[in-house]
């Protein structure tokens, strides 16, 4: 099977293989670590994620390079104001970065790359652009990419660059959208900020030759992949062809691939709109880690999501009724023998969910294709047709969406414990909901303690005693069901 993804270069669905015929070896934009990453940043993130887990389900490795810009305008001006080194002040902000990914079950890149620790690479660059009459030094010592350089510029995007000046030059991280200029490689440096002394002058690298560098490092001059948000088309990753290739004289990436943006409520995601969302700040509303990744994988990585807490509480009932097809499964007593409409609905559910994945990453149909079956089965446990072979089968069909969306296995208490310490530490008890404050109060003694007790009132009929537990449980967050084989409870 080959996964056929949009390819922003060519304007078409090609084929994504290995070049080498080995490992797919693919280059991710990275997070700038200034602030706690927004559930757009993390949108893009899963997004790659999903891209990553279904070429390992059929069967083909990646090499997986994420960079982390962790020296920018934003990264210096903050840490100034923090009266902090900038190396210090971009931990603390990368440790949480990885914290987040965990929580949302993402993978973590074969290999991450520190902008700070390439710069001898950047610098080399640099110099080679030099060599092919591409880069200039200006007066204060800073130097840039000259656009006329690289007749191709454009290619990426298709925009309509006729208007390009020559000369006319743009220096800031916060690039301006619609114009092309001649862009820097390198900052000369400035008093009080952070700097390097190289061969080129003291200074600091800009964010397109970052990319460059850090990609052609780890993965050679030409490769098969290059991913990131829709911002980052133009100019950043028009940029980095522009640097490549004229240094080069070879392809850059073969494929690209670009995550639209996340809208909330329909609308652009802001701070001054109040509609701005880290994870952290989902989860200490008592969001679980594993709903909001569902719902941030399951609209399709080329459509915009529009984010809602409609869509969220969505995610979390379709995890529920997940969790609880597979506990049926698992923990049901079946007859011998099996049914040929489960096996026949498995296979089809099967290829159905791995060829939506094939077109393009197409989430929304892959899951429709597992919920369909989840239904299907359910019906036929209802009725008693349901077989002990047929168990196989349905998990056999489990493990396949899970081996991507990664939803099932309940992993979600963790991240909120987490999410939890963090706001007592950084004085944000105020933003817990209630209800979590509430559920946490309880530690799971203290609930089999309880279940205990109620079940004991029920020996002795003390029915009243018993329903008032139940509510007690409920009021904080825990659900108790009588099974045959004793009580269950999660959690909500
Ligand atoms: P940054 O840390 O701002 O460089 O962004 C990290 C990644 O998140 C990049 O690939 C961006 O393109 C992506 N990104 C930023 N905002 C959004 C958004 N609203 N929706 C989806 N992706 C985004
Ligand atoms: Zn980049």
């Amino acid at each position: 099977m080959t996964l056929r993804l949009f390819n922003t270069l060519t304007g078409q669905l090609d084929a994504l293989v290995p070049a080498d015929g080995k490992a797919l070896r693919m280059y991710a934009c990275g997070p700038t670590v200034y602030d706690y990453g927004h559930i757009g940043n993390f949108r893009t993130f899963l997004q790659i994620d999903i891209l990553r887990r279904f070429l390992h389900l059929i069967g083909t490795p990646v090499f997986h390079v994420m960079n982390i810009t962790d020296v920018d305008d934003k990264i210096i001006r903050n840490a100034a104001q923090a009266g902090l080194p900038i190396g210090e002040y971009t931990a603390r902000y990368e440790q949480a970065f990885f914290e987040d990914l965990k929580a949302l079950r993402v993978e973590i890149p074969e290999q991450i790359a520190r902008a700070t620790e390439h710069i001898p690479r950047m610098v080399e660059l640099i110099q080679k652009l030099e060599a092919a009459g591409a880069a200039y030094r200006t007066g204060e010592g800073s130097w840039y990419f000259r656009l006329a350089a690289f007749p191709e510029y454009g290619k990426l995007s298709k925009k309509d660059l006729s208007g390009i000046e020559d000369g006319a030059r743009v220096d800031v991280d916060e690039y301006e959208k619609d114009s092309a200029r001649d862009f820097a490689l390198w900052k000369a440096a400035k008093p009080g900020e952070t700097s390097w002394e190289t061969p080129i002058g003291r200074g600091r690298p800009g964010w397109h030759i970052e990319c460059s560098a850090m990609a052609m490092e780890y993965l050679g001059e030409s490769f098969d992949l290059h991913c990131g948000g829709e911002d980052l088309m133009f100019p950043h990753h028009e940029n980095e062809i522009a640097q490549s290739e004229t240094a080069t004289g070879k392809p850059f990436a073969r494929h690209w691939m670009h995550v639209r943006f996340l809208l909330v409520d329909g609308r652009k995601m802001s701070k001054s709109e109040g509609n701005f969302f880290t994870l952290r700040d989902l989860l200490l509303k008592g969001y679980k880690a594993s709903a909001i990744r569902l719902a941030l994988i399951s609209v399709p990585y080329r459509h915009q999501l529009n984010f809602t807490f409609e869509g969220l509480a969505d995610a979390t009932n379709a995890i529920d009724r997940l969790r609880t097809f597979h506990q049926r499964l698992t923990a049901g007593a079946f007859a011998m023998g099996s049914n040929q409409a489960v096996q026949d609905a498995a296979k089809k559910a099967q290829t159905d969910y791995r060829d939506a994945l094939a077109n393009d990453l197409n989430t929304a149909e892959a899951r429709a294709a597992i919920f369909g079956f989840v239904r299907e089965a359910n019906t036929i446990i209802d009725r008693g047709l349901f077989h002990i072979s047929d168990r196989d089968a349905a998990l056999a069909v489990l493990k396949d969406f899970d081996a991507v969306f990664d939803v099932i296995e309940d992993r979600d208490a963790e991240p909120t414990r987490r999410a939890l310490e963090w706001a007592a530490q950084s004085g944000r008890q105020a933003e817990v909901a209630p209800a979590l404050l509430a559920s946490q109060s309880l530690t799971d003694e203290a609930v089999a303690a309880l279940i205990g007790e109620r079940t004991l009132a029920k020996q002795q009929r003390n029915f009243a005693r018993a329903d008032q537990i139940r509510a007690e449980l409920a009021e904080k967050g825990v659900v108790i069901e009588d099974a045959k084989d004793g009580v269950r409870w999660k959690r909500k």
